[in-house]
């Protein structure tokens, strides 16, 4: 099995594109096949080496590794390289094989204006007809090619479509897929430019890097008839072809930018795992027969199949993602943890606790109810700077009448505790509630708000030992001054 993943660097890498390069490395993973990157750029305005770099980086970020291809710093690896589509065009490979569709009657030059050929189209749809090409170069003398030459129309090469028959494919997916040839226009195959276009370069680089199956986003399913005709005139094997299905947002239309990040950079710098992001996007159009949710490491490599994929629009859940990301970052060790949370915590400078303790022993005490990494600093910033007090908060646990003695007791508890640990802390708290004749909760609802300005949080009594002794009595006083 040899499969590729063959993007356009016109941008980041998005949640489809990503889809599409995880199924192919999976299916070459259980098939002990070959993952080959291919770079399309033959879209000479829209291809950057600035979104080549950034779909590498993502796709590396992701784990999907590739065995074959374009490789960063303008390298390659295997023998079927070139791997970019603009390196193999400067060496003729597309040429060749469009003048050969031209010499054996499969393809012709076309000199048609863009203004003619929107004129011939408006026609088209005035008399009812398909507004395809209405053929009009197909066949031109030797004269009236000369004649255009003459103008300085410089020629596309189009395909000479069949004008009748069907051309079909059995999709591994979509399964039976046909489509009558009077609907297909004469496409074109080479631009004026001489760059080929994306359906002529894939097919032949397909077939020249001998792709046993081409999986990609049904969003192709209209090209491929025209893939299909190309491979048929060159007397060409068809590769097995499968269409993944289409990814709606949660309001039901195409995945978008209205529907927030799109590209996998967005959600790495959010703060999902590459894990996560592996795991979730394998549920986006495939399931197994379990419905198994998450899979541990090198289980989707085993399970993962085409038989499993299915047609219909597959929905993307942000409140699942977020679900899986809490569920992957509580396999992480607590190093793993720390490790990940460094640079957001990194980036708003919180480097030293107030109370000297190790960073990372607060950050681990969020690994439990962290869903998003991004989210951690907000959640610990108070023990880092001054607490921001949440007006709801104070509102409705600090403004009872019972919490000024509340806190002013604690804060006289805490004060004699020779020990600041967790263990003696929630001892002094309790006592002091049951010596007032308060319930728990009482009290407390408002030490927390008072320490931390917040009424969640972690727990509540290691997080005032990791605030430490001096630090608390301070912020009961402060809290007591505010009420
Ligand atoms: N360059 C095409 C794209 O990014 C690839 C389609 C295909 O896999 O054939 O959509």
């Amino acid at each position: 099995m040899r499969v590729r993943f063959a993007p356009s660097p016109t941008g980041h890498l998005h949640i489809g594109g990503a889809r599409t390069a995880l199924f192919n490395y999976l299916l070459a993973k259980k098939h002990n096949g070959t993952f080959i990157l291919r770079i399309e750029d033959t879209d000479e305005d829209r291809s950057t080496a600035e979104s080549t770099r950034s779909i590498f980086e993502s796709m590396l970020w992701l784990g999907l590794n590739w065995d074959e291809g374009a490789m960063p710093d303008n390298k390659e690896k295997g023998a079927y390289g070139p791997y970019v589509q603009s390196v193999r065009e400067a060496q003729g490979i597309y040429r060749k094989y469009a003048d050969q569709l031209v010499r054996e009657g499969n393809a012709f030059h076309c000199y048609c204006s863009p203004e003619e050929l929107e004129e011939s189209r408006r026609k088209a749809l005035t008399e009812k007809r398909d507004p395809v090409y209405d053929g009009r170069c197909r066949r031109l003398t030797g004269d009236q090619r000369g004649a255009f030459e003459a103008q300085g129309r410089k020629p596309v090469v189009r395909f000479m479509m069949p004008k009748d028959g069907a051309v079909g494919w059995a999709d591994l997916v979509h399964k039976e897929m046909k489509f009558e040839n009077k609907v297909l226009s004469d496409f074109i195959i080479q631009k004026a430019s001489g760059y080929p276009t994306y359906n002529f370069a894939c097919v032949i680089d397909d077939h020249l890097m001998e792709i046993t199956h081409v999986i990609r986003g049904d969003d192709h399913i209209s090209n491929t008839p025209l893939q299909v005709h190309l491979y048929a005139a060159f007397g060409w094997q068809v590769p097995e072809l499968g269409h993944l299905s289409m990814i709606l947002g949660p309001d039901g239309t195409r995945l978008s930018k209205r529907h927030g990040a799109t590209s996998v950079g967005e959600y790495r710098t959010q703060g999902y795992l590459p894990e996560t992001m592996r795991n979730y996007l394998a549920l986006l159009g495939w399931s197994n027969p379990e419905s198994q949710q998450l899979f541990k490491k090198g289980e989707l490599e085993e399970k993962f199949d085409l038989k499993g994929c299915q047609k219909s629009p597959a929905i993307f859940d942000p409140v699942k993602l977020d679900w899986m990301n809490g569920e992957y970052i509580r396999t992480l060790s607590r190093e793993e943890f720390v490790g990940a949370t460094g640079p957001y915590m990194d980036q708003f400078g919180l480097n030293v606790p107030l109370s000297g303790v190790p960073r990372a022993d607060i950050v681990a005490l969020e690994q439990e109810k962290c869903k998003l990494l991004a989210e951690l600093p907000a959640k610990v910033e108070f023990f880092f700077k001054d607490p921001v007090y949440d007006q709801a908060a104070v509102d409705s646990t600090l403004k009872k009448p019972e919490v000024p003695a509340i806190l002013k007791g604690v804060k006289e508890a805490y004060c004699a505790l020779p020990e600041f640990k967790d263990v003696q802390i929630e001892a002094a708290t309790r006592a002091f509630a049951k010596a007032g004749g308060f319930k728990a909760g009482q009290v407390f609802h408002p030490v927390r708000v008072a320490l931390s300005g917040r009424t969640d949080g972690p727990t509540l009594f290691k997080m005032i030992e990791y605030l430490g002794k001096e630090e608390s009595l301070k912020r009961l006083d402060k809290a007591l001054a505010l009420v």
